[in-house]
C-alpha cells in the first residue's frame, strides 16, 4: 500500500467518516509492505500482509478470475481513463487488476486496484486492497475509476469515490448511474464522466396575489 494513499481510505464501517491511522512494521519504496490500518473511531484494525490491505469481514469471499495481462487492453483503459498524466490516483475494480502491472508500466498515475484476482500482488506503483462491501475510500478521492461489475451497490460506491469530472469506465450491461453523463461506448464498455455534485436546493419564494 503506497503511503500517500492512506490518506484517500477510510474506514467502511457505518459510521462517520474517518481516516485511518497507519501502523509500519516494514516498509518498501514508500510502499507499507506490512502493518496494519487503524479507525480512531470504532477502533476496528485492519491488516497489511504482503502490501495488501484487507478490510473484508469474510475472507472467504470469492475473487475476480486470474486472466493473462493484455498490452492492447492496458492502453485502451489509459485513454479511457484519460492517464495522460501524474496527478492522483486511479482505482481498478476486480478483474481490471490483471492490467495493473501492465497499466502501470505505460502510465504515472499510482494505481489502486480493489479484490482484484487473488494471484494479483502489490508492486511499485500498485496498491492492492481486498474489501467485501463498500469501498473503503473517501468521497471524490479517485481521478478515474474502472468498474467490472453490475452490482448496484458496488457501482454507486465507485462512482461516489470518483471525483466530479473523473472518468469512469464499466462493462456495457451496467447502467449509467444517474450522476455520470456517458461519453461514449461499444458492445463492450461504456466510458463517463462523473457529474459535478450537484448545488444545493435553492428555496423559491413565490410572491402571491400582488
Ligand atoms: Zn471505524
Amino acid at each position: 500500500m503506497f503511503i500517500e494513499l492512506v490518506d484517500t481510505l477510510r474506514c467502511p464501517v457505518a459510521h462517520e467518516e474517518s481516516w485511518l491511522v497507519a501502523a509500519a512494521d516494514r516498509m518498501d519504496a514508500r510502499h507499507i509492505m506490512a502493518g496494519k490500518l487503524g479507525c480512531p473511531v470504532c477502533a476496528a484494525e485492519y491488516p497489511i500482509m504482503n502490501g495488501v490491505v484487507d478490510f473484508r469481514r469474510d475472507a472467504a469471499t470469492p475473487s475476480a478470475r486470474l486472466a493473462p495481462p493484455d498490452t492492447e487492453v492496458a492502453l485502451r483503459l489509459a485513454a479511457l481513463l484519460d492517464l495522460s498524466d501524474s496527478h492522483g490516483f486511479a482505482v481498478l475494480l476486480g478483474a481490471w487488476g490483471n492490467h495493473a502491472i501492465t497499466l502501470s508500466d505505460i502510465v504515472d498515475v499510482p494505481l489502486l486496484v480493489i479484490d482484484p484476482p487473488q494471484e494479483i500482488a502489490g508492486s511499485p506503483g500498485v496498491s492492492v486492497i481486498r474489501c467485501d462491501g463498500a469501498l473503503p475510500l473517501a468521497m471524490g478521492a479517485a481521478r478515474a475509476t474502472a468498474i467490472d461489475t453490475a452490482s448496484e451497490a458496488r457501482v454507486a460506491s465507485a462512482v461516489r469515490a470518483t471525483r466530479a469530472g473523473g472518468r469512469v469506465v464499466a462493462p456495457a450491461n451496467t447502467p449509467v448511474p444517474a450522476d455520470v453523463s456517458e461519453l461514449a461506448r461499444d458492445d463492450e464498455l461504456w466510458v463517463g464522466e462523473k457529474s459535478a455534485a450537484p448545488s444545493p436546493l435553492v428555496t423559491l419564494h413565490v410572491r402571491r396575489g400582488q
